[in-house]
Formats: structure tokens, C-alpha cells, sequence
């Protein structure tokens, strides 16, 4: 199985529930944070449905890879390179994930402190 019915990026990857779309292919899709940290605040997501990086198993590598790179087509774009971005990807609760479907965050349009909150 790819999508899971029950999870929101899916439904959101269907278009069963409405987002600000940024990007789509086949294999990826991008869309505005509902809550956004940042001046950009994009989330972008593999289509297949994996809840967390630790969940991807070695032969998923190309998913992880082909999102980061279309992650930093978008940021070119958008325009994020030349002052620079984030990307951020929260892997369980304690490090503040609240949707159990593989995404990074991409921020950008203000600096960043380090290390995170
Ligand atoms: P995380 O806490 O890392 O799992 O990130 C989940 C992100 O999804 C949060 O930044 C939320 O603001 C965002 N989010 C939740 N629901 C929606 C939605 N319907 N459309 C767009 N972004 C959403
Ligand atoms: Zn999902």
C-alpha cells in the first residue's frame, strides 16, 4: 500500500483535502504550512505513505532522496538559496512530530538560531 486513507499528508497528496499546493509529481508534493514558522514555510512529502525516517527501509532511499531534491528545486524557486533555508524533519514525538507521514519542512525569509528549540 501507498497511501493510507486514515492519514492527512495522504489525503492532502489526493487532493481529497485542500492545500496550498506548491509542487507535484509523481512521486512527490509540496504545500504551504497551515501554521507557518517562517516568512516560506513548505512541507514537502514522498506521495508513499511511510510515518517516520525510521520506518524507511534501505531499498526507500530514492524517496527520501528524489523529496530532498525536489525540496531544493523548490527552494530555488521560491528564491530561499542566496540568504539560505532550513530543513527540518521531526522524528517522533519527542522531537515534535505530529503527523505521522514522512515530511521536511522547508523555511526560510528570516534566520535561524541554533541550536533549536
Ligand atoms: P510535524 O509537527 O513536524 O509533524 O509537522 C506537521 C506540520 O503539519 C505542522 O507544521 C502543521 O502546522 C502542519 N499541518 C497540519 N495540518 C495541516 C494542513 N491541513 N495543511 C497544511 N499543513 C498542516
Ligand atoms: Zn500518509
Amino acid at each position: 500500500m501507498t497511501s493510507n486513507d486514515k492519514c492527512l499528508f495522504c489525503r492532502i497528496a489526493n487532493g481529497e483535502i485542500a492545500a496550498k499546493k506548491v509542487y507535484e509529481d509523481d512521486q512527490v508534493f509540496a504545500f504551504h504550512d497551515i501554521n507557518p514558522q517562517a516568512p516560506t514555510h513548505v512541507l514537502v512529502i514522498p506521495r508513499k505513505h511511510i510515518p517516520t525516517l525510521d520506518d524507511l527501509d534501505p531499498n526507500e532511499a530514492s524517496i527520501v532522496g528524489t523529496a530532498l531534491v525536489r525540496l531544493a528545486q523548490i527552494a530555488r524557486d521560491l528564491h530561499l538559496t542566496a540568504d539560505g533555508y532550513r530543513v527540518v524533519c521531526n522524528t517522533g514525538e519527542a522531537a515534535g512530530q505530529t503527523v505521522f507521514h514522512i515530511h521536511f519542512h522547508l523555511l526560510g525569509g528570516r534566520t535561524f538560531g541554533w541550536p533549536p528549540g
